[in-house]
């Protein structure tokens, strides 16, 4: 059976939840929500946060703050999320409610987390689709204080950052943040359709029986594809691996003293390198041209974006590597 109806439970589905729970137990997380796919994840997040907020102080405070440069989905309302002009070109009007300030500006963020209109805050620790930006511990950790006192939920979508990517199981865990709201989704089935959102101490009653649902959400093929993904990665010497290759590749790339890439940065086995020349023509070409080709991302239209699969071998890194210099 591949899907067993929502209305009852399945051992490989309660498997699941407690095993990503124990995952996430580093960012105190204490219930999860299945999904099957990061934007049906963050809109799950956005209904809890306006349900938290509309049942503590009634109608009225439902905004969600997101950063400029953000990615959070392409349905109408993770578009409204998505602080990026360029993606919501000719598809409005979007969902109501969302405003954007500038990542690293704490300033910025105190003015727009308004305790009356404002129900949460939702950040990517590593923006992922605008250019591989990771956002300092100070701007976080401050925006951290400022949810808190005003009883705003703090949201990390980890849709890209999460399941080992940046080296710890959840990136909001090399910060020390223990966030409200964790969503998470691309690797969390190795490759079949999944996603989730996790809900911390605080939250985690908020959504009852019959105020959200998924038909497909959690079945039993992607519960069971889950916990063989957790199996392996979920494990502190498997992260310290992911650690220690995109380290790897980072000063492989910086030794390199290239005089077409300016700048190198990210965490874990989540890279990007500004480089002087468009991105796209060169990505064309390393499948085009070079023999073997290589498949390399973009971000943005001058950076390259490193996503390498976690079971890639230091010989494929550095095969990978000669290729890409060849071809810059
Ligand atoms: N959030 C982030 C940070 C993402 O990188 C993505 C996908 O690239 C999404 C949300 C949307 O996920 P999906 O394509 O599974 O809806």
């Amino acid at each position: 059976m591949t899907h067993v109806c929502n209305y009852y439970m399945t051992d490989i589905q309660a498997a699941f939840a407690e095993k990503l729970i124990s995952a996430c137990a580093g960012a105190g997380m204490k219930k999860v929500f299945f999904a099957n796919s990061g934007a049906e994840a963050n809109e799950g997040a956005c209904k809890l946060a306006r349900k938290y907020s509309s049942s503590k102080y009634g109608k009225g405070r439902h905004t969600i703050v997101t950063l400029l440069g953000s990615f959070h989905g392409r349905t109408i309302t993770t578009l409204s999320a998505t602080g990026q002009e360029s993606f919501h070109k000719d598809f409005g009007p979007f969902t109501e409610g969302f405003v954007y300030v500038p990542g690293g500006d704490i300033e910025a963020l105190d003015r727009a987390l308004d305790k009356n209109t404002v129900a949460g805050f939702l950040v990517e620790a590593v923006q992922g689709e605008s250019g591989i930006t990771p956002q300092s511990q100070e701007y976080l950790s401050a925006a951290g204080k400022l949810c808190e006192e005003r009883d705003i939920l703090f949201m990390f979508d980890e849709i890209q950052t999460g399941m080992g990517r940046t080296g710890t199981f959840l990136a909001c865990e090399s910060y020390g943040i223990k966030p409200d709201v964790v969503t998470l989704a691309k690797s969390l089935a190795g490759g079949l359709p999944a996603g989730a959102f996790l809900a911390g101490e605080k939250v985690a009653d908020v959504l009852q029986i019959g105020d959200h649902g998924s038909t497909f959400g959690g079945n039993s093929l992607a519960a069971a594809a889950g916990l063989a993904v957790l199996d392996t990665v979920a494990k502190p010497e498997f992260l310290k691996e992911n650690l220690r290759k995109g380290e790897k590749l980072k000063a492989a790339l910086k030794s390199w003293n290239h005089p077409k890439i300016t700048e190198i940065r990210g965490m874990g086995l989540m890279i990007g390198a500004d480089i002087t020349v468009e991105a796209w023509p060169l990505l064309e070409a390393l499948i085009t041209k070079a023999d073997p080709g290589l498949l390399l991302l973009s971000a943005g239209k001058k950076t390259l974006r490193f996503l390498p699969p976690y079971i890639i071998s230091d010989d494929e890194l550095d095969q990978g590597l000669d290729i890409l210099k060849s071809m810059l």
